[in-house]
């Protein structure tokens, strides 16, 4: 059976990634969508295993050392990785496997998988991705400050990425992202 094709979709908190992937995964049912680990908390309505696997820090650490982890970082406060085992057996399974990940794992991903197709979900102006992560309410003023100081950095790597979309409008910002996969896909 033909392989699946590894998919890293990344970008600033806010840009609108989860909107975008979410619509994308509606319409497609080859996808597989990793969960990822992380130690920081559930927000209201996530759930452990959905969302992602919350771990504790220690739980966590202990999977860094068995080698557990495709890629994983430190984001604001807390640590996300994605695990191995399952991102293999999907593509082996032939699904096309997607991350959502921040850019420092994005780039761990580049260099472990030089075929994984780089994605970059930009938003249209830095006010607007501002507004947009407000507007989600589901971080503190505080920690909305941390993540738009990371964002600025992450903004800086656009460049390195296969693809750049800018989430102006979500209808048509998926319909390129369709046309990404359709393309990979032919
Ligand atoms: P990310 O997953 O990149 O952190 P989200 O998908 O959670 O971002 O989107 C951040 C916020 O912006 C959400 O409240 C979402 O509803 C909103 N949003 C996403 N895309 C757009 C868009 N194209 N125009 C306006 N608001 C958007
Ligand atoms: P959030 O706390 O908003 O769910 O996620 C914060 C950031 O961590 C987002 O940019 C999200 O894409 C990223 N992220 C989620 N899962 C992973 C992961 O497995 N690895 C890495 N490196 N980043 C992740």
């Amino acid at each position: 059976m033909r392989k699946g094709t590894l998919y890293v979709f990344t970008g600033p908190s806010g840009a609108g990634k989860g909107t975008l992937l979410g619509r994308l995964r509606e319409q497609d049912d080859r996808l597989y969508y990793s969960i990822s680990a992380t130690t920081r908390a559930p927000r209201p309505g996530e759930t452990d295993g959905v969302q992602y696997y919350f771990l504790t820090r220690e739980d966590f650490e202990q999977r860094i050392a068995q080698n557990a982890f495709l890629e994983h970082a430190r984001y604001v406060d807390n640590y996300y990785g994605t695990l191995e085992a399952p991102v293999n057996q999907k593509l082996d399974e032939g699904y096309d496997v997607i991350l959502e990940i921040e850019v420092q794992g994005a780039m761990q991903v580049h260099k472990k998988r030089p075929d994984a197709v780089m994605v970059f979900i930009a938003p249209p102006s830095f006010e607007e991705l501002a507004a947009r992560l407000r507007g989600r309410g589901t971080e503190d003023e505080e920690k909305v400050m941390k993540r738009l100081e990371t964002a600025k950095e992450e903004l800086k790597h656009q460049d390195e990425f296969d693809y750049v979309v800018i989430n102006d409008e979500i209808d048509r910002a998926v319909e390129e992202l369709k046309g990404i996969l359709a393309a990979r896909r032919a």
